[in-house]
Formats: C-alpha cells, sequence, structure tokens
C-alpha cells in the first residue's frame, strides 16, 4: 500500500500582490484579490471542512490586516497559517538587514495576532532564499520552507556553504535544521490560470487539462514511487473560480479512491521528517 502525505496548500495572496509587488492601483485587478479574499477563500473553506481535509495557509500580513474575519476562520478551522511576507514582499540583499527583519518580525505578529501561535512554515512570495534569509528563519524558529524543489516528491533539508564554482564542480554546502518541502510550478495555479494583460502570461488553461497534469503527478507518485508528499499549491483569487473549484473536488475524489493516502499539512510532514532524520549534532 502506498505510504503518501498529500499537502494542500494555499497562498492567501488576496491584494497584497497586486499593490505590493505589481505595483498596480488598477482597480480592476485589485479587485481580483478582493474576490480571492470575500468569495474564493470562503469557497475553498467549505469544500476543505466538507472533505475533513487539514490545509496549509501562507498569509501575509497585509492579507491579515485588510480582512481579519476570514484569516481568523482559516485559522479557527484548524488549519496551518504559514509567513508569506508582508506585502507579497521577498528577501533581498538590496534591503538592509534591519529593514529585512523587521517585515519577518511585523508578519509573525499579524500570524500570532490571528492564530494564536508563530508560524513554523515559510513560502517565498518572490525573490531567492539567500543565506541571509535561511539564517534568519533558522533565528526565529521556522521548522521549514516551501519554495524549492531539489526532490518532487520527497522531503529533505536545506544547506548554507554552497560554493556555486564555475572552474570546477559545484560545492554542497552543510545541511542545516529547516526542512525543504517541495514547491515546484508545475504544481502551482497561477500558471495555468492567472491571466495578466500585457504580461505574456496567457494563463486560462482548461481546468480538465490541468487536473489531468496534477492527477498524472499523484498517480507516478503512487504507483511508481510508493512514498512521498505532494504538494499542491493553490491561491484562493484563481482556483477559487467555479470551474476549478469543480476540477478540485473531482482531484481530491481520485486521491481519496487511492489506499494509504493522507491528507495533511506541511508543518505535520516536516516535523515527521526531522524526527525520522535527525541532524548530526
Ligand atoms: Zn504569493
Amino acid at each position: 500500500m502506498a505510504n503518501i502525505k498529500v499537502c494542500l496548500s494555499f497562498d492567501f495572496d488576496a491584494v497584497s500582490i497586486w499593490v505590493g509587488p505589481r505595483g498596480t492601483r488598477s482597480p480592476n485587478l485589485i479587485s481580483r484579490g478582493e474576490f480571492g479574499a470575500k468569495v474564493g477563500a470562503g469557497r475553498m473553506l467549505r469544500l476543505l471542512a466538507d472533505e475533513a481535509i487539514p490545509s496549509t495557509w501562507f498569509v501575509p500580513g497585509h492579507t491579515i490586516d485588510t480582512f481579519p474575519e476570514i484569516c481568523r476562520e482559516i485559522a479557527d478551522a484548524g488549519h496551518e497559517v504559514g509567513y508569506h511576507g508582508y506585502c507579497h514582499e521577498g528577501p533581498t540583499s538590496k534591503r538592509p538587514l534591519d529593514e529585512e527583519r523587521s517585515i519577518l518580525l511585523r508578519s509573525i505578529e499579524c500570524i500570532e495576532r490571528i492564530s494564536g501561535r508563530a508560524p513554523v512554515g515559510h513560502r517565498l512570495p518572490g525573490g531567492n532564499l539567500g543565506e541571509r534569509w535561511t539564517r534568519l528563519l533558522l533565528e526565529h524558529g521556522f521548522s521549514y520552507d516551501s519554495s524549492m524543489a531539489p526532490h518532487d516528491f520527497a522531503t529533505t533539508y536545506h544547506r548554507l556553504g554552497d560554493v556555486p564554482r564555475t572552474d570546477a564542480a559545484y560545492e554542497f554546502g552543510r545541511e542545516v535544521d529547516l526542512v525543504i518541502l517541495p514547491f515546484d510550478w508545475n504544481m502551482d495555479d497561477a500558471p495555468y490560470f492567472s491571466y495578466e494583460p500585457g504580461s505574456g502570461r496567457p494563463g486560462l488553461r482548461s481546468p480538465d487539462e490541468v487536473r489531468q497534469i496534477w492527477q498524472d503527478e499523484f498517480d507516478y507518485l503512487v504507483g511508481r514511487v510508493g512514498e512521498g508528499v505532494y504538494v499542491l499549491t493553490m491561491h484562493p483569487q484563481t482556483t477559487g473560480k467555479g470551474s476549478r473549484m469543480l476540477m478540485l473536488e473531482r482531484l481530491i475524489a481520485h486521491m481519496k479512491s487511492v489506499d494509504g493516502i493522507e491528507f495533511t499539512t506541511l508543518a505535520a510532514v516536516a516535523e515527521e521528517f526531522r524526527v525520522a532524520n535527525p541532524l548530526p549534532d
């Protein structure tokens, strides 16, 4: 029997992505984030409740400050709430360390306010997970990051001290106590569905086509790999639309038809991995 953990994760960007990194003041685009917070997230919460599925939500502090009620509902329903920037800003070496730290702390405080606890999970809203940011996450007690995928279905540890040489082999650094849970764009709804005028991003793919890709990834994990973690990333403003919600219902039904599947949070998978694979002191 397969031993598969399925993690449904949600990046609850709401309007932060539009007014933050996209820098737009277009009411049309901002309304898409508003839809995610006022309609999409509620639909998603109802589906998760009906299916009795625990999940992980990466919520920017800006979303919590702007739409506190729905964020509180997420936490009250027992879903994990993880870090996703304050206004969807990614780490950058161009910002002084103090500023980076204050963005992190402000966002942690927002999450504590609605969930009663500090986040243990992190997903990059943008930028790259440089060494400085990795050290900050370690300093502030984060358990895992879900922003990259050195393995598509396995859990691993982050490293510090890589040396990206070009005149000789790449040198890998030492593993540190920050777990990596896979994130990859082929398992994210945004590139498939999110149409942004003028961006060159076509989006608007058929939900059936996307379900087939996600289902094939799942079937490969079950049939060829046999054990591991399956992480799907969705945005309430994107997958919260009717046709995509029906697609997600069908995908969940398919997953539930397989023995040995457990729906769980990323935090739970990270903790289990850490216990089973402790780093040497
Ligand atoms: Zn995001």
